[in-house]
């Protein structure tokens, strides 16, 4: 799917259901895509106030407002972003937000503690190596891929149980929403590419 053509299914479902968190997310990263840096900056704020604990929504918006040439508005978002992240232990978009504050040469906030020491004290189930793409926990990886062909698979190297339980409702209101057929290939696709945005499988 083209970013305009995805752009136009993400619209689609954000207006059928505009309480979902994840309309208005994937949206905004495609607008992010595409350099429409205002809209993907309205779309997001919606995930942040629909959703305030959902940390990659403050990372994207930060881009966006970079793109927008609103680099102060980008801090005060982002590093509120840290904080946010930090307290849910998404690693990943925590550290990918410090990094951008980096970059931009903006102070960076204290952040409590990394990870890994709980995937040690809680026993260390995980493989060598795992971190969820999603969440960046290196515990709890899908022990198998949760249905057969190449993007099961990839599910079970880089997902988590936690995120994988999230996903499934958010799967059904997806199909509900849309009215996806899953027997059709363009259902499935449709279908699988929420689940990779959900997921964050984007390069996996
Ligand atoms: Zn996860």
């Amino acid at each position: 799917m083209s970013v305009d053509q995805r752009i136009q299914q993400f619209k689609q479902m954000a207006e059928a259901d505009p309480k979902n968190e994840l309309g208005h997310f994937s949206l905004g990263k495609a607008l992010l895509e595409a350099g429409q840096f205002s809209e993907a900056m309205a779309s997001l704020d919606r995930v942040m106030q629909l959703k305030p604990t959902m940390s990659k929504a403050y990372q994207l918006f930060g881009e966006a407002a970079v793109g927008a040439d609103q680099r102060d508005k980008a801090v005060e978002v982002v590093t509120k972003g840290v904080a946010v992240a930090d307290e849910q232990g998404d690693v990943m978009p925590r550290d990918s937000m410090i990094k951008l504050l980096q970059d931009w040469g903006a102070d960076v906030p204290e952040v409590s503690k990394t990870v890994a020491p709980k995937a040690v004290s809680t026993g260390g189930t995980s493989k060598d190596g795992f971190a969820c793409a999603r969440c960046g926990r290196p515990d709890q990886q899908l022990e198998k891929p949760p249905f057969k062909g190449a993007l099961g698979v990839t599910l079970a190297e880089h997902v988590c149980q936690g995120c994988w339980q999230e996903w499934i409702p958010m799967g059904t209101k997806v199909i509900n929403e849309l009215g996806l057929s899953l027997s059709s290939p363009v259902g499935q696709d449709a279908y699988d590419q929420y689940m990779v945005e959900f997921l964050q499988l984007d390069g996996k």
